[in-house]
């Protein structure tokens, strides 16, 4: 007998179909002189039905240990299914129980519970049937991202997770340091370790020689290679210790991010609206029964959403139209906007949800709200950075075209209070063979959010990490 994943059998299985089955117990209905059992083993929404009767060896004391949890093999043969709601099940011939699971204390019996509580048994929340969706639409995010990339020939390419620079010169950095924080070295006055600074700690002893950090984005990278591969993009975790306990927001989250060399702004929007589009056909054809669920259960816009993304053309307005739209906007903002300060998620919202219904790109933002590497326009007032919005979640991407003229990235750097010696290798990409390019970072669980509706981040990704939560 062949075993099969429960996905397959319930799409495509025939009655008569011999075959085995491995998984976990979600129900159980006993009857008189039979029973039913619900199993799933991960491959899709829905269960199998499989059907238990008295003809079965030890029937009574099998019927004990099937409880909601319990992990199973069932050898059967399928039959077409006599009640509504599937059209095939599973006829018992033997049943293996690999593991109970004590009704008592097993946390997740049949009633609804709530994503708080379930968050506290994150072990445990992937075998509900939300986060079986969730997951399953994670996969084919990942999927579709690269398989976008893939076909249009950018190299996929792993920056570093240890970094020496602070990207953005923003913050939010965790150390990496392998320095016994109970003697942490410090510098002596004219000693060891480097003039001046003394009573501070002296790196000089640490792993890397210097202050080490997770890195908040792999973008500087990118640019690295893209000035070799032309097309890069990367797909890893980023680390951002932003004290913020917000539903958009984690500690470690996964992010998307392309590199072009030879491709200004238009080419970057181009990219960001294709790449959106391609993710959302992917995952409406190879998930339609997950998003089915979520447009019932979480979101009822799901779909409608989906739909939007894929058949309009997003909305591009620069930073100064967005401006003059908040303005004019009947809407009690939160916190005041005018030119010059940068959007809020309420303002962000506000243009993708209400004003424009689908996705927004906003360009040319305030010098001074933006990244040393942003290039800057004519106007020296604003640079070609590019956010695209979108409804519900706010910034989901962000990018620009970068600097590649050397003496005005030097004069940028030094602007922000960085130090040109510290992005020596940065610099030197202008200094030889430089080219306009462009790239964009996209936060991996807010597209999933985005995509399912989940309302909290925490819950699109299997082991969130956000302050004073760690635990799984
Ligand atoms: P926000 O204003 O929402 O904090 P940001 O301006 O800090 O975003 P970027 O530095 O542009 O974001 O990072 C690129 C992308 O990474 C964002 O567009 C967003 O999708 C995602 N992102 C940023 N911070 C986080 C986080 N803490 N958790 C999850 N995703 C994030
Ligand atoms: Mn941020």
């Amino acid at each position: 007998m062949e075993k099969q994943r429960i996905a397959e059998i319930l799409q495509n299985g025939q009655p008569d179909e011999p075959l085995i089955i491995q998984g976990w117990v979600r129900t159980k209905r006993e009857l008189k002189g039979f029973a039913f059992i619900e199993v799933n083993d991960g491959s899709s929404l829905a269960n199998l039905q499989v059907v238990l009767n008295l003809e079965l060896a030890d029937y009574e004391a099998l019927l004990k240990q099937l409880n909601t949890g319990a992990s199973v093999e069932v050898a059967g043969v399928l039959m077409p299914s006599q009640g509504k709601g599937q059209r095939i099940e599973l006829k018992a011939q033997t049943v293996k129980v690999y593991g109970e699971a004590d009704p008592e204390t097993y946390p997740l019996q049949k009633k609804r519970h709530s994503f708080e509580f379930l968050r506290t048994i994150g072990h445990l929340r992937s075998r509900t049937n939300s986060f079986g969706a969730v997951f399953r639409v994670r996969n084919a995010c990942a999927n579709a991202i690269h398989q976008f990339f893939q076909e249009q020939g950018f190299l996929w390419i792993h920056t570093p997770i240890i970094t020496k620079s602070d990207c953005e010169g923003a913050g939010e950095l965790f150390s990496v340091t392998s320095l016994d924080l109970k003697q942490v070295p410090l510098k002596k006055a004219g000693g060891a370790g480097g003039a001046g600074g003394a009573g501070e700690v002296d790196y000089s002893q640490d792993f890397f020689g210097g202050p080490a950090y997770l890195t908040v984005s792999g973008q500087l990278e990118a640019e690295v290679m893209a000035m070799a591969f032309s097309n890069v993009y990367t797909f890893g975790p980023t680390f951002r210790a932003e004290n913020s306990n917000t539903s958009r927001h984690l500690a470690e989250f996964w992010m998307v991010e392309p590199e072009m060399a030879f491709c200004e702004l238009k080419g970057n929007m181009d990219l960001a609206e294709a790449f959106l589009k391609h993710v959302f056909k992917y995952v409406l054809e190879t998930c339609p029964e997950d998003m089915e669920f979520f447009n019932q259960r979480i979101d009822n816009s799901v779909l409608a959403t989906a739909d939007n993304i894929i058949n309009n053309q997003f909305e591009r307005i620069t930073y100064t139209e967005a401006i003059a739209l908040l303005e004019k906007a009947n809407c009690p903002f939160e916190y005041p906007i005018s030119w010059g300060l940068d959007l809020q998620s309420e303002h962000e919202r506000y243009l993708a949800e209400q004003l424009f219904k689908k996705p927004v790109i906003v360009t040319d933002y305030p010098v001074e709200i933006k990244a040393f590497y942003m290039r800057l326009n004519d106007d020296e007032k604003t640079v070609r950075a590019m956010d695209v919005l979108a409804p519900k979640i706010g910034e989901i991407i962000g990018g620009s075209q970068r600097e590649e003229r050397l003496d005005v990235l030097e004069r940028r750097i030094k602007g922000q209070g960085l130090n040109p010696e510290d992005l020596w290798w940065y610099l030197d990409l202008r200094r030889y063979g430089t080219v306009p390019h462009a790239g964009f970072g996209l936060g991996f669980e807010r597209l999933v959010q985005f995509m399912t509706g989940m309302g909290n981040i925490r819950d699109v990704i299997p082991f969130p990490r956000t302050p004073l939560s760690a635990e799984f």
